[in-house]
């Protein structure tokens, strides 16, 4: 059986967490956020928490080694023979470029790269109403910044890669997961069991 490998890329705020959920629901998948992962170890004072605290409290990107660990950790995990959603990874090119080995070393791949678009003056709006530990306005505005210098990039490495397709996040979630069902229901490399 074949693994769907699904990826969000997009900006903080954008939707990626909601339309993650939904899609790995729908397609019986685990939704991977590194996000949640970090916040949950952070919660429980484990020694990645502890590493972690800082960075994500300022709006900063954790150091790469001790994302690719854990990403190495939880993509060799069993409930990943069918499949996974990455949420918040990878965010920088040098994740980017582990991810092609991993997931090669793995006999996987991305099937789809889904870019979630919506302007800032929005997610702006949205952080601040979320009420998340790292939802400040001036974490935000790292995090935005962080956003655009590292993560954005990724947009033309996987245009390049993979099929990417920019979907428009400023509607309403329900409107964004019927297009994200049309693309999926697209892809013929998905839908052979069905
Ligand atoms: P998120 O929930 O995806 O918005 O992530 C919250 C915070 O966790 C980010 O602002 C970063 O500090 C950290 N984080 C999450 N994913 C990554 C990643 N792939 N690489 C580095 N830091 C990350």
């Amino acid at each position: 059986m074949t693994a769907t490998g699904l990826i969000f890329l997009g900006p903080p705020g954008a939707g990626k967490g909601t339309q993650a959920q939904v899609l790995a629901q729908a397609l019986e998948i685990p939704h991977i956020s590194t996000g949640e992962i970090l916040r949950q170890a952070i919660a429980q004072k484990t020694s990645l928490g502890k590493k972690a605290q800082e960075y994500v409290e300022r709006g900063e990107l954790v150091p790469d080694d001790l994302i690719l660990n854990l990403i190495r950790e939880r993509l060799g995990r069993a409930d990943t023979a069918t499949g996974w959603i990455l949420d918040g990874f990878p965010r920088n090119v040098t994740q980017a470029s582990f991810l092609d080995d991993l997931l090669e070393e793995l006999s996987q791949r991305a099937d789809v790269v889904i870019n979630l678009e919506v302007p800032d003056s929005i997610l702006v709006t949205r952080l601040l109403s979320r009420g998340r530990k790292d939802d400040t306005e001036e974490t935000i505005g790292r995090r935005l910044q962080v956003y655009r210098e590292q993560t954005a990039p990724l947009i033309d490495y996987y245009r390049h890669r993979h099929k990417l397709y920019s979907v428009d996040g400023d509607r309403t979630p329900e409107l964004v997961t019927q297009s994200l069902t049309q693309i999926m229901e697209a892809q013929p490399s998905l839908n052979s069991q069905n």
